[in-house]
């Protein structure tokens, strides 16, 4: 018989999970994971998303079955449905603690909330752990005792703060004795698996551990000198990992830490710019646990709600296809829906294209993303959006719009990537792929731009300008290391 259980939400993964070793140091234990389709709907998680989560958890199955822990994956509709289906599983075998990490979205906190009433009714009660952050929201702030507004200000203290405050890494669970209780993931059996998907992102622990491993051993320091070229295998790919908790950010920086002869700081330039990185993802969950209206499609910087966002559909449409004419920002686009992943430069480049150029409300982009990205992630999505747009917290300053013909022909020189997903300009040279002129589009059957670039900044500088004085405020404070600084 089993007295624990361990619910597993975005944190699939075995090693290093603050709730699963708490559960499994405290007792013999059962591991539950909640399938709540309905809410995936609501949430916009697509489908690339979607399907590294059920194959995740075929994974995790398997790897908990070493461990003699069965995996229950359960139907639950939606949140609401997870509170019921969770207590009546506890009364049906017998569970008296359940234990859990804790998640930073508002309906996400609301679950977490709602489970621990409905699991005291049952008398149960509900273990919460801190795990998505290496540092613990809330722990780092200014001298006021609030959220700190400005990244570097935020990460210098995140650097002297990590010995002190972030958790060790957890140790790996030893096996159990038979619980008796059998595995069921039936559920898991109603959804086709994307071949494709699976190739590009198998799922698993040790895949993800693979990919840090070989990055850190081949490429992390050169990391600096070539993240920002779609068309180099410089990054880690590891996003959509980071995103369902196949990996934590702490596995990432114990990691680096080991390199680095046992502290987080480094002076090579790669280390550095790679920790730098992860502590953005850190920064924005920090800050949405701090401002949890972000999640209710609110701007941080609120007077930007008066800026007149369009909602034209032909123009977000073809940005959405990638007919936007401006093949950067096309092949960005492409890529984006064939592969559910796209390079950081280019998410940068195609959101403050739809924002600065079309004038699209923002949201509307964010949401794109979300539906399309294999790693969406709340809070490092409306970070990033809102970074583009200049609405948020320690945004690009709203008059360094990027030009991405410029962006083009300094990120990718010969139009390598521009060929690999604007299959039309192919035959194009290195000179002229970035801005084909009009006959060439003409006759390669490519789309004129949609937008002229400098009517088009323009315009949005004075809108943003006419604003007054808030939207420049944040400028002043900027710290552009996210992106280096933007070139106009
Ligand atoms: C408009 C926009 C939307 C974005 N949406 C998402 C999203 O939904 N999910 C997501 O994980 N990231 C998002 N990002 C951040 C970033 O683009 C991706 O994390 C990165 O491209 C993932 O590739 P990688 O794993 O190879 O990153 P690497 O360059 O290897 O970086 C390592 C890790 O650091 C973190 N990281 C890197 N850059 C950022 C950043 N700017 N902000 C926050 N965390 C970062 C990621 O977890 C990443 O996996 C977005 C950025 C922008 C500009």
């Amino acid at each position: 018989m089993a007295s624990n259980l361990v619910w597993f939400r975005s944190d699939l993964r075995a090693y290093d999970n603050p709730a699963f070793q708490a559960a499994m140091n405290s007792g013999s234990c059962v591991a539950v994971y909640c399938l709540a389709v309905n809410q995936w709907e609501m949430h916009g998680v697509s489908e690339h998303k979607r399907s590294l989560i059920v194959r995740q958890l075929f994974s995790l199955a398997e790897d908990l079955a070493e461990l003699n822990v069965p995996l229950k994956v359960i139907n639950c509709g939606t949140f609401s449905g997870v509170q019921s289906e969770l207590a009546e599983l506890c009364c049906q075998i017998g569970i008296t603690k359940v234990f859990c990490n804790h998640e930073y979205e508002l309906n996400e906190r609301r679950l977490t909330q709602d489970v621990e009433t409905s699991l005291q009714s049952v008398r149960v009660d509900l273990h919460t752990f801190h795990d998505q952050c290496a540092i613990e929201p809330g722990k780092i702030l200014n001298q006021s005792g609030e959220m700190y507004q400005v990244y570097t200000s935020f990460k210098q203290r995140y650097y002297g703060y990590f010995d002190r405050l972030a958790r060790p890494l957890a140790n790996r669970p030893e096996r159990q004795g038979e619980t008796g209780i059998e595995s069921d993931t039936t559920v898991l059996m109603d959804y086709s698996l994307d071949l494709e998907m699976s190739e590009l992102w198998p799922a698993g622990e040790d895949e993800a551990h693979e990919r840090l491993e070989s990055f850190i051993e081949a490429r992390v320091k050169a990391y600096k000198d070539v993240r920002d070229f779609p068309d180099v295998n410089g990054t880690s790919t590891l996003s959509p990992y980071l995103a369902i908790g196949a990996l934590s950010t702490r596995q990432c920086m114990h990691a680096m830490i080991s390199l680095n002869g046992g502290v987080l700081h480094s002076d090579q330039p790669g280390i550095q710019t790679w920790t730098n990185e992860l502590i953005w993802r850190e920064f924005y969950r920090h800050f949405l646990f701090a401002h949890s209206d972000l999640c209710m499609h609110k701007p941080f910087k609120k007077n930007t709600d008066d800026l007149p966002w369009s909602h034209d559909n032909e123009r977000f449409n073809a940005w959405c296809e990638g007919r936007t004419g401006y093949p950067i920002v096309d092949a960005g686009m492409r890529q984006l829906n064939q592969t559910g992943w796209m390079h950081n430069r280019l998410r940068m480049v195609c959101a403050m294209f739809l924002t600065k150029h079309l004038m699209v409300d923002w949201r509307l982009g964010e949401q794109y993303f979300m539906a399309r990205l294999v790693d969406g992630d709340f809070a490092s999505n409306n970070g990033g959006w809102q970074w583009s747009a200049s609405t948020g917290v320690d945004a690009a300053p709203y008059f360094r719009i990027f030009n991405p013909t410029r962006q083009s022909e300094r990120f990718d020189k010969d139009g390598e990537f521009i060929r690999r997903y604007v299959g039309e300009l192919s035959s194009l040279d290195a000179r002229s792929i970035h801005d084909p002129s009009p006959q060439q589009r003409e006759a390669l059957g490519y789309l004129s731009p949609i937008v002229e670039h400098r009517g088009a900044v323009e315009r949005t500088k004075a809108l943003f300008s006419a604003l007054g004085k808030q939207g420049s405020e944040n400028a002043h404070a900027n710290d552009n290391t996210q992106c280096g600084v933007a070139s106009v």
